[in-house]
């Protein structure tokens, strides 16, 4: 073993991922994790006598050398026979189902003949527009969607949705994150009209999928890291980073509520950032935690319904884009991996997104469960009440970063703040503050343990590669 004690804050995919890795290369490792599983997000629960993913979660198969990388280097943990499965994954609009991502042609064809020419009017006007004046640096997502596809394209497949998603008006949301739909711009619609894939990183088709649920990749990873003599710590959330001079000396976690010590020489987080810097002790400077109050988080609650019917849809999942629904998503476990529910039976997930300080965060299971139910009905599948056998709530209290206008003057003040920590490096969803994916996560963890064996905890290396990384995923790369 190598002479270089590392604590890593958190066992979702970014911190298992650093911990295995890092246990491949030899060194003492040790994981704190808040919870009583592993997985963070990626885990799987059991919901009566159902198994399900947290909110639905399959890892990405992208046509690109680096997901070709996490792939050979993972496949073992997602355990015999894994599935690939194919994007099935749908829009309801106006009543009506389409293909997601968006086709541009389907959209068309689809809604009524004044819409449609709306849409293509728009849409022109908005390309003509953009290709005469200078490329302004569009500032709100509002600001890039009408710039890109047009007002009424914009407001009826992203527009409407996000405002519910994000809990803002989109125009107090930042164009970074249109990440996700950067690609859907005027070449790839004619690539993809033609049925040229344009952008492998963004347009990818397939996942991979453990056949017991995403709990059974973790897990494994979990138990390659126990086998290396390296140890991960359950029910044990960090509560302190004790710091001798710059340096994190100490983790302080609770363990049977009491407090333990563990001494380090090195500290790898994927802890939310505000977080992070509350634990600091001494404090950070104040400046980095006024920044760091800032960074909000969209937290969403899971109703889970089990329904007396053998399926509901062929789909993993269905996003919700009319105004009327107050839920984001719908999704079907079974139709991820059948094994996992029986034959005779079917239970959906359904997402609702709100803010912690608002009523619907403290309502009770019952009104957030009549509130999805509601919306259920409405979609259109013939679901009745009667065939309800069971629902079960449960949260993810910090499930999005907010790319508020101009967030950046905020993260960044706080992420140049902790890794001025030389043996602090930060990773992962909230340790970066970036909506990325696992595939993403588990790569960051990889990258991180290669980091410090090649130059050790270089905390001034490491951000400079994480906010180049940053830059490019805000960019859609
Ligand atoms: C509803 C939903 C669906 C998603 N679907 C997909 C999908 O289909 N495919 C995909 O690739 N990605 C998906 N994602 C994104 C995916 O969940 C994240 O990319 C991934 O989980 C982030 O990994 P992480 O390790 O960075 O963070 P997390 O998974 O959040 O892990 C952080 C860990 O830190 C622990 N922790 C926090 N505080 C403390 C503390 N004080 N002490 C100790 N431990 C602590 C937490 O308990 C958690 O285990 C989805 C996300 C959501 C919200």
């Amino acid at each position: 073993m190598k002479n270089v004690k590392i604590v890593v804050l958190g066992a979702g995919p970014a911190g298992m991922s650093a911990a295995w890795r890092l246990s491949q290369l030899g060194y003492p490792v040790t994981v704190l994790e808040r919870d009583s599983a592993v997985g963070g997000m990626g885990k799987t629960i059991a919901v009566g006598k159902y198994a399900v993913d947290y909110g639905p979660h399959t890892f990405h198969i992208r046509e690109t050398d680096e997901s070709r990388a996490i792939h050979e280097a993972i496949k073992p943990f997602f355990g015999d026979d894994p599935l690939i499965l194919t994007r099935g994954t749908r829009v309801l609009l106006r009543g009506k189902e389409y293909v997601y991502p968006l086709e541009m042609l389907q959209v068309l064809t689809g809604v009524s003949p004044l819409l449609s020419a709306r849409i293509v009017f728009d849409y022109l006007v908005a390309t003509l527009k953009s290709a005469l004046a200078p490329a302004k640096k569009e500032h709100s997502f509002e600001e890039w969607g009408v710039r890109n596809l047009g007002r009424t394209l914009y407001d009826l497949c992203f527009g409407i949705y996000s405002a519910r998603v994000w809990g803002l008006p989109t125009s107090q949301i930042s164009s970074k994150q249109a990440q996700r739909v950067a690609k859907l711009n005027l070449k790839n619609i004619i690539l993809r009209t033609l049925g040229v894939r344009a952008d492998p990183a963004t347009y990818f088709t397939k996942y991979m999928y453990p056949r017991k649920g995403i709990s059974v990749l973790y897990e494994s990873m979990a138990a390659a890291i126990r086998r290396a003599g390296n140890c991960i710590l359950l029910e044990s959330p960090v509560v302190r980073l004790e710091r001798d001079g710059d340096r994190i000396a100490r983790v302080v976690y609770k363990q049977h509520g009491r407090e333990q010590t563990i001494d380090c020489d090195g500290v790898l987080s994927t802890l939310p950032l505000p977080s992070l810097v509350s634990m600091m002790t001494p404090e950070l400077p104040p400046s980095v935690a006024q920044h760091a109050s800032k960074l909000r988080y969209r937290s969403l609650k899971l109703i889970y319904i089990a329904l007396a019917r053998a399926q509901l849809t062929d789909y993993h999942w269905v996003y919700l884009l009319d105004e009327q629904y107050r839920v984001n998503r719908m999704s079907e476990q079974k139709n991820v991996s059948g094994d996992m529910v029986p034959p005779d039976r079917t239970i959906l997930c359904i997402e609702l997104s709100c803010w912690r300080d608002e009523p619907m965060w403290n309502a009770s299971d019952e009104e957030i469960y009549r509130i999805a139910l509601r919306d259920l009905l409405k979609m259109g599948y013939g679901v009745t009440e009667d065939e309800v056998e069971d629902y079960y709530v449960t949260d993810i209290p910090t499930a999005y970063p907010v790319y508020e206008l101009n967030f950046e003057d905020h993260l960044i003040p706080v992420l140049e703040g902790v890794h001025a920590v030389p043996n602090l490096l930060t990773l992962g969803r909230h340790g970066l503050f970036l909506n990325n994916s696992m595939d993403d996560n588990v790569l960051l963890g990889m990258k991180v343990a290669d980091h410090i064996a090649a130059d050790g905890f270089n905390s001034q290396a490491w951000l400079s590669e994480m906010l180049a990384f940053m830059n490019l995923r805000f960019a859609g790369k």
